[in-house]
């Protein structure tokens, strides 16, 4: 299959130093490739969501060049996708109901791992919906970071995948819609590489391949923290976005051109230099 990549933000605040340089990460692996570079809104967490970011990041990411080859996905439009997901796996006695308080979880170490809930069922009120994982170690092989594995039941336990309030988390919708667009490979911060083995059991419990993946090095600030887009300091100036494009070019260790005078002169001529395989596995500089 030919390469599929994708940038997938969350409506959280606007686009910053980090996010850009996922989207340039991710929009150079897929053009250095020949393939496709796909947009996906993650606008499934309402009570998270923070009111117009998501107009804001869409509307940024064009004035540094970058420009999708498919209409924007929203996840708040795919809900019925989830449910369908969500009967499959309840079907199949993959999930079971959680009414755990925060008190019952920290008396279990904060893990479920028996695959059923540790307190007694209330059916007068809405329970979580918890995947059970098994005993064993998921592995996979990140294109830049090498041999990851991890043993999901002692690391993260039987994991929610529906909230109380019914919303589905992250790692399910993001599992779905790969799948749905056809994504062959994830290109993404390193802030997501231990989510991937929850995505890679899902994937199979659901039956969809699992593509590659990419984990880029964090952008961190001056303290060594990772950037959050509630940081306002750290967002990107999409009116003067020459600037910001260098530094996460520089980032991701390509010297930039410095005689580009706008967005596309600067993207192409660092994709004619570019190679995944010289990208920085861990981040020895700042971005801001
Ligand atoms: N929506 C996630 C974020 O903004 C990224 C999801 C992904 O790339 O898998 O952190």
């Amino acid at each position: 299959m030919s390469y599929r990549g994708r940038f997938a933000p969350s409506p959280t605040g606007r686009l910053h130093a980090g996010s850009l340089v996922a989207a340039v990460g991710s929009w150079l692996c897929a053009r250095h490739a020949g393939g496709q570079w796909l947009l996906r809104m993650e606008d499934i967490d309402p009570p998270r969501e923070v009111s117009g970011s998501a107009a804001s990041i869409l509307a940024a990411l064009p004035a540094f060049g970058l420009v999708a080859d498919a209409p924007v996905i929203y996840q708040s439009s795919r809900i019925a996708a989830y449910d369908a997901a969500f009967e499959q796996l309840r079907r199949a006695s993959r999930v079971f109901p959680c009414w755990c308080s925060r008190s019952d979880l920290a008396a279990a170490d904060g893990l479920h791992r028996d695959g059923r809930c540790i307190a007694p069922a209330d059916l007068g009120r809405a329970p979580a919906w918890r995947i059970r994982v098994p005993d064993e170690d998921i592995h996979f092989v990140d294109a830049l970071q090498g041999l990851q594995s991890q043993r999901l039941r002692e690391a993260v336990g039987d994991f929610v995948i529906r909230r109380v309030e019914g919303f589905y988390s992250y790692q399910l919708a993001c599992v779905v819609d790969d799948a749905w667009q056809g994504i062959t490979d994830v290109v993404r911060g390193s802030d997501l590489l231990d989510s991937t083995p929850r995505q890679i059991w899902l994937q199979r419990c659901l039956g969809f391949p699992t593509p590659r993946y990419l984990h880029l090095p964090l952008v961190l600030d001056s303290q060594g923290r990772k950037l959050s887009k509630s940081e306002r300091s750290r967002e990107v100036d999409p009116a003067a976005p020459l600037p910001s494009l260098r530094r996460a070019l520089s980032f991701l260790g390509i010297k930039p051109d410095e005689n580009a005078c706008d967005v596309s002169g600067l993207l192409h001529a660092a994709l004619a230099h570019f190679n995944p395989r010289n990208l920085p596995q861990c981040s020895d500089h700042h971005v801001t």
